[in-house]
């Protein structure tokens, strides 16, 4: 396989990206002066060096000195009495862009495929409980699923909801769901931030 095939199979692989668009990538990155490609690969490079992942909320974030949380997470005026639990950090990113939500956030690292059997090996299901574990002695009193509302999304919900329902119990805090102003299918990425804020105000 020559060098124009061997990437063109890498930027298949990118998410929403087909062999077409990603044929398209590859002919552009050759038109591209030295100096281009070389930020190009120097900025992939600082994706492993720079970023990493907040101890808490799991979100990536920018290294700074040695702190080992996020931003969101060291801010003190956060409401902490509530945790948003989304798939992705794409999702929390355009939740925080609505400016909807003062509370904090789990990221669970991605989605469960219905019927999966071995969902902790897609989800950071343990991270979520031992975090809930920590946060309830500190005042949490309620856990917001803030998934997709497509068939993943909701099973994906169901076996979050089922693991947590014990430490919920046992420290009395609510579970909620996102209202569906989400309409069926849409992907939180996707949604406007009045959406957004009319699925967090109808949670249910
Ligand atoms: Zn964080």
């Amino acid at each position: 396989m020559n060098a124009i095939e061997k990437l063109v199979r890498k930027f298949s692989e990118f998410p929403g990206i087909g062999p077409k668009q990603a044929r398209r990538f590859v002919y552009f990155l050759i038109r591209q002066s030295d100096a281009y490609v070389g930020e190009f690969k120097r900025e992939i490079d600082e994706l492993r060096s720079d970023i990493t992942v907040c101890a808490e909320c799991k979100r990536y974030f920018a290294k700074n000195g040695a702190a080992k949380i996020c931003n969101i997470c060291a801010d003190g005026s956060r409401d902490r009495t509530a945790l948003l639990v989304v798939s992705r950090d794409i999702d929390l990113e355009n939740i925080e862009k609505s400016g909807s939500f003062a509370g904090t956030y789990f990221v669970l690292g991605g989605a469960v495929p219905v019927l999966d059997k071995e969902p902790e090996k897609r989800i950071r299901l343990k991270d979520l409980l031992a975090l809930v574990e920590k946060r309830a002695a500190n005042g949490l009193r309620e856990i917001i699923l803030g998934l997709d509302a497509n068939a993943e999304g909701e099973y994906t919900g169901e076996i979050v909801s089922r693991s947590l329902v014990p430490l919920a119990e046992k420290h009395g805090i609510k579970i909620s769901e996102l209202g569906r102003g989400l309409s069926s299918g849409t992907e939180l990425e996707y949604s406007d931030p009045e959406t957004i804020k009319n699925a967090l105000k109808n949670r249910q």
